[in-house]
């Protein structure tokens, strides 16, 4: 492949294809890379969520991977080329812009990056042994699995999420624990009166998980509690972490300008990098609003900036 090609979007989430369904509206013949690394699958977070009932069109909701389905479909039939192949390095320091990837290389005048975010994990020290078999990072990908259903889970986390995902799991586990490392919770007021209310949910206030403990499958967490110190046992048979997102950005530390929490940094209302001719769209830019509506938005913006600039060259 030795044309240099007008726009490369690294991604395909909802920002990634969304980039790339208007680029190739604007007959930039995008190149797309969905890549494996970091979720595992291309398609982004939304890969393994299960019914979406906020993205506007679909009345009675969608499934997340569906969604993705459609929209990459929409992409292709948009003129954009895909390569499912991971980017292992780029180079923004000189022009154009060389993208590299598994099995080849490409020139590029413009990169839209749309990598987006991770869950975090707590690293704990038996974490890769009972990784699928009761701990998991995503409760709404993960919580009907039968390893679930008629126990008693416990989240971590004190944030939107991890209230969100305490009140989905009440639908599988007999009971939920949420624990929190603080005194108080970071979640909104509404979610965190519905958590405090909910009949089947439990929390424990300064309580850090120090490891799991089990057999085959997880069996229970130890805890230590923040003031204290003192160590507990918590039977159940799964730890769901809700602890936030790291945002995807190892390729371009260096390169690009980053926040101290490693998001890239845009300009203004724009999704204009720190270099001109690279934008960033979704949540690797985005840990505020981190929906599939906004990050698709945010991949209309790019492409749209990305042509304005190719035209200005
Ligand atoms: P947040 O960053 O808001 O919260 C993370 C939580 O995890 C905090 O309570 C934090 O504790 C806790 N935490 C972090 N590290 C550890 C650790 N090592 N051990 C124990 N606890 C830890 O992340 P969320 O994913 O909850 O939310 C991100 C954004 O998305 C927010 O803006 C949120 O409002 C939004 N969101 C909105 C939803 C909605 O409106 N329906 C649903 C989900 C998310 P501490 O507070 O002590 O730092």
């Amino acid at each position: 492949m030795s044309d240099i090609r007008n726009v490369v979007i690294i991604g395909s989430g909802p920002a990634g294809y969304t980039a790339a369904i208007y680029a190739g509206r604007a007959n930039l013949n995008p190149l797309v890379f969905e890549g494996f690394q970091k979720g595992g699958i291309p398609g982004g977070q939304l890969m393994t969520t299960t019914e979406v009932e906020n993205f506007p069109g679909f009345p009675t909701g969608v499934m997340g991977p569906q969604l993705m389905s459609y929209i990459k479909e929409q992409a292709i039939n948009c003129g954009a080329e895909l390569i499912m192949e991971d980017v292992t390095s780029v180079d923004f320091r000189d022009r154009p812009f060389t993208i590299k990837y598994l099995s080849h290389e490409v020139q590029t005048h413009s990169v839209i990056i749309a990598t987006g975010a991770t869950a975090k994990r707590l690293h704990l020290p038996s974490e890769p042994k009972y990784w699928n078999r009761g701990i998991s990072a995503c409760a709404v990908c993960d919580g009907a699995a039968p390893i679930f259903r008629g126990v008693e889970l416990a989240v971590v986390g004190g944030g939107d999420t991890a209230a969100e995902e305490s009140i989905f799991l009440t639908k599988y586990g007999s009971k939920v624990h949420l624990l929190v490392r603080g005194d108080r919770m970071r979640a909104s007021k509404i979610m965190q009166e519905r958590v405090l209310a909910h009949p089947k949910i439990t929390v424990h206030w300064q309580s850090i998980p120090i490891d799991v403990y089990g057999e085959e499958i997880v069996k229970g967490v130890k805890l230590r509690h923040a003031v204290t110190n003192e160590e507990s046992d918590l039977a159940v048979g799964g730890l769901f972490y809700a602890i936030g997102h790291s945002p995807n950005t190892d390729l371009f530390a260096g390169q690009i300008e980053l926040d101290a929490t490693g998001y890239i940094i845009t300009k203004g209302k724009s999704t204009s990098t720190n270099i001109a001719g690279v934008y960033a769209c979704g949540d690797v830019q985005d840990h505020e609003y981190r929906q599939a509506i906004t990050a698709a938005g945010t991949g209309c913006m790019a492409a749209l900036e990305a042509e304005r600039w190719l035209s200005a060259m």
